[in-house]
């Protein structure tokens, strides 16, 4: 199979600016987006292609490999690693990654001193987010147990930056090579050194607070912004907010898992919400004025004289702020009313007398029948 040009792709030049490259996947993303091109199988296509592309111009080091040696520098050489391994919510995290602002912003971190610790591991987190917060989006602060940086050494490990020596064993290249010979000839095999760990060097006083790790267990808050309009199960991938690496490595990630708490009052569907009210049999006869709750506090309505139960009522844009603005959902009251059981015989006697009269007959629905129940009408609070 053979692969298209992630230049291509992008459409965007050999020489184009880290700026470039996303604001051409911005661009792509936004138009192939699976939320606004649903059921389009080759919107889809595209969408991974440039999320692809942009997995890997957007990525220096990784550019870098892909300009040296096309597809085969960065698909570990298998070729095996095609669009179709990308799962849908990887997408998300990547989307999220550049469209909701400070995600981490681990974006940068290939550009920073080579280090030569271990990376620290990722870490998954679930965060429970009230309808109220998805509707507007949220900032959470998380306390997080994990493997902190060490502060005192700032990561290295050693006391001070002279406790540090060149591994003799390797002579700092952090690599030991053996030679070996075969009936084919010399073998050459190269392997990280055994005494430095491949690190190179080799401390020889370790810094107290951590013993010479470069970072030790503890907490510390983490912030995270959640845009409006996510989903049970989206995540948010913070760069580097993951576990503190070895002696300097690399931070992993953490991975955030959103979940949503059931609403007292509402039921979500997509960006709507739907509420129900409850009228007692004389307000919906004669009409009245009701509180209903929305997600920013209560709200009036009118309640025309009349109304039917199964009525929805429109609230425009009072529901969820869709994921990147992708627009405002609404909030839609479904119309019940309320029969009364148990009577005293005073209210029988009244209703009673209400039975025979014109009005009160179910064959007086007036002539738009099966319209009643799936009309929907706007409000205005
Ligand atoms: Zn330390
Ligand atoms: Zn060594």
């Amino acid at each position: 199979m053979s692969k298209l040009d992630y230049y291509d792709v992008l459409g965007v030049s050999k020489n184009a600016s880290e700026d470039e490259i996303k604001k051409a996947y911005r661009k792509k993303a936004m138009k192939f987006h699976p939320d606004r091109n649903s059921d389009d199988p080759e919107a889809e296509r595209k969408f991974k292609e440039a999320s692809e592309a942009y997995e890997v111009l957007g990525d220096e080091q990784k550019r870098q490999r892909y300009d040296q040696f096309g597809h085969r520098g960065v698909n570990g050489g298998g070729g095996a690693a095609g669009f179709e391994d990308i799962g849908f919510e990887d997408i998300f995290s990547r989307f999220s990654d550049i469209f909701g602002g400070d995600f981490g912003g681990g974006r940068s971190r290939s550009r920073g001193r080579r280090s030569s610790g271990q990376p620290g591991s990722d870490m998954k987190l679930r965060i429970e987010l009230s309808l109220e917060e998805i509707a507007f989006g949220t900032e959470k602060k998380l306390k997080v147990k994990k493997q902190i940086k060490c502060d005192e050494c700032n990561g290295t490990g050693a006391e001070s930056e002279e406790d540090f020596e060149m591994c003799g064993t390797c002579n700092g290249t952090g690599e030991v090579r053996q030679v070996r010979k075969t009936m084919l000839g010399q073998m050459v095999n190269v392997q990280p050194c055994p005494e430095c760990r491949g690190e190179g060097r080799i401390i020889r006083n370790k810094c107290s607070k951590c013993h010479g790790e470069g970072r030790y267990r503890g907490e510390k808050t983490v912030k995270v912004n959640v845009p409006s309009g996510v989903s049970e199960g989206n995540y948010i991938t913070l760069r580097g907010k993951g576990n503190a690496g070895k002696r300097g490595g690399e931070a992993g990630s953490l991975v955030v898992l959103i979940e949503e708490k059931e609403h007292e009052h509402f039921e979500r569907d997509g960006n709507d919400i739907y509420y129900d009210l409850v009228l007692s049999v004389p307000d919906a006869v004669l009409g009245t004025e009701v509180q209903v709750p929305t997600l920013k506090g209560k709200a009036k309505i009118n309640i025309e004289p009349g109304i039917q139960p199964g009525k929805l009522l429109r609230m425009s844009e009072k529901g969820i702020h869709g994921l990147n603005r992708s627009g405002i959902g609404d909030q839609y009251v479904r119309v019940n009313v309320y029969i009364p059981k148990d009577l005293s015989d005073e209210e029988r006697e009244h209703v009673e007398a209400l039975r025979g009269n014109d009005h009160f007959k179910a064959s007086n629905r007036e002539d738009d029948g099966k319209g009643f129940f799936s009309k929907i009408k706007d409000v205005f609070t």
